[in-house]
């Protein structure tokens, strides 16, 4: 059994709606490991971003915590967080947030700029990755001057820029209609099989969550398997 690179031990995130408390996440468990692909199958307000918000080091849990390659998250400080952030935890959201006024060259580049690599070194990664993404020809274009489904394999490289433990993906394929989708799923799901990276990926879609290797949902405050 390979050492989980996410872990969530006993966690709960509680939203205060006036004077109601609204129990999101309530003594929630789960575990990833290298080279595992997760879907997250649930209603909307289930509680999927707060999940993946919370396993992003984006929102700290009220309590239990969140561990990434074993560390303990939750209390570390907000420049420790934002760097495992940086360097160790991808995000796809459902759209793409690229840079508009950057290549799709430059937007795989930026986070490898920003961690500290040289223009060179960056670049070649971009590259690389933009032609395992299928999308090497359309480097030079910004982001208007691609197709949805192009985008998404942009934003999917630059989430990966860093080489990240740990992909965190909201609802990747949910803008782009069902071959478009298939095919971006298939190259992330390349992507993910090839670099051992572990995805946890929510999606409304059920023949992308029949490929993947579990479902999960979240039900009375628990993750719980499909
Ligand atoms: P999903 O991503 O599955 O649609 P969310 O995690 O966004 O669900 O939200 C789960 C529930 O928590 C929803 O009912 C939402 O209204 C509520 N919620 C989310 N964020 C907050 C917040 N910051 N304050 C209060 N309630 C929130």
């Amino acid at each position: 059994m390979m050492n989980p690179v996410l872990e969530l031990k006993a966690v709960d995130r509680v939203y205060q709606q006036g004077d109601r408390k609204l129990a999101i996440l309530q003594a929630a468990d789960f575990t990833l490991t290298p080279g595992e692909m997760v879907a997250l199958v649930a209603p909307s307000g289930a509680g999927k971003s707060t999940l993946l918000h919370s396993a992003g080091l984006l929102e700290r849990p009220d309590s239990g915590d969140v561990f990434i390659s074993g560390r303990a998250c939750g209390r570390l400080g907000d420049d420790e967080r934002t760097a495992i952030r940086r360097n160790e935890i991808g995000f796809v959201y459902q759209f793409h947030h690229l840079l508009p006024e950057f290549t799709a060259l430059e937007n795989v580049m930026i986070p490898q700029l920003v961690k500290g690599l040289t223009r060179a070194e960056a670049a070649k990664r971009a590259r690389d990755l933009l032609d395992y993404m299928k999308i090497g020809q359309r480097a030079d274009h910004r982001p208007a001057e691609l197709s949805g489904g192009e985008q998404q394999r942009v934003a999917i490289a630059r989430a990966v820029a860093n080489a990240p433990l740990v992909l965190l993906a909201d609802e990747p394929t949910g803008n782009l209609d069902p071959a478009t989708s298939s095919y971006v799923f298939e190259a992330l799901e390349a992507l993910v099989r090839q670099s051992g990276l572990a995805a946890l990926i929510a999606t409304h879609n059920h023949a992308l969550a029949a490929r993947m290797d579990r479902r999960v949902t979240i039900a009375d405050g628990k993750i719980t398997a499909l």
